[in-house]
């Protein structure tokens, strides 16, 4: 597989613009290209598919890649087809993944992805990225026919990975109990991705890039640590 992919924990982190922190990465990712096809469908907040866009393009066009949104398309199964690279912004994965499977998008984006088409995900765009998205953060707001994802990694995602707070009184589960109970039914890997990470993935090696180490959980062993500087590319083969 000619994987091309820049998998991002979060759009924005504390302190910084949208996109921001990983302008430099996409950049890189896009070199050569000159526009790029925006999924708006996750909304975050619920906002439309037209002002997310407009969000999305804002922060693109200053890199001079146009960008259009896919819901602008009377066949957006051409226009993801047709794209030169494509990006799926955060929000409600649900609502992501939902409308990804009513579009019929999910059979094109794979055999693009699989073929070297350059592809950007942060958070919910992230999460689909993996086997499942059943180790995402979000509320089931809407009902989805199944929770497979586009797998285009063999793996699970979690974004806005959040360490627990050793002075916290909160008794809710934590992400690694979580974590721990996904599995207890599924198999996969599931790298924890904390906010400022992100995993390049070129054909069957990846990097995690950003200035945190990566938390992955194996069925069956303690969590792991991984600096940026790690080797990763195990987690490319299928479990
Ligand atoms: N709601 C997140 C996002 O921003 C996804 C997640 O936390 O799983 O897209």
């Amino acid at each position: 597989m000619s994987r091309n992919l820049l998998l991002i924990s979060t759009s924005t982190t504390y302190g910084t613009g949208y996109l921001e922190h990983a302008q430099e990465e996409i950049k890189a990712l896009l070199q050569g290209k000159s526009s790029i096809l925006f999924i708006p469908y996750a909304r975050p907040g619920g906002i439309s598919h037209q002002d997310y866009t407009a969000k999305a393009r804002e922060a693109f066009e200053k890199w001079g890649i146009s960008l259009s949104g896919v819901h602008e398309y009377d066949d957006p199964v051409k226009a993801v087809k047709e794209a030169e690279a494509v990006f799926i912004g955060g929000g409600n994965t649900f609502v992501l993944l939902r409308q990804l499977y009513q579009n019929k998008l999910v059979d094109a984006l794979q055999e693009r992805a699989a073929k070297g088409m350059p592809y950007i995900g942060t958070s919910a765009g992230t999460n689909v990225a993996g086997r499942t998205i059943g180790t995402t953060n979000d509320m089931p707001i809407v009902h989805v026919k199944t929770f497979d994802a586009l797998q285009l990694v063999p793996f699970n995602i979690n974004p806005h990975f959040l360490d627990p707070d050793p002075n916290s009184t909160h008794m809710g589960e934590t992400r690694d109990t979580r974590i721990a109970e996904f599995h207890h039914h599924n198999r996969q890997p599931v790298v924890g991705l904390r906010e400022g990470s992100m995993l390049r993935v070129q054909g069957d090696k990846m990097q995690l890039l950003g200035p945190h180490s990566a938390r992955v959980f194996l069925q069956s062993e303690k969590p792991m640590e991984f600096k940026p500087t790690d080797d990763l590319n195990f987690l490319l083969d299928v479990y």
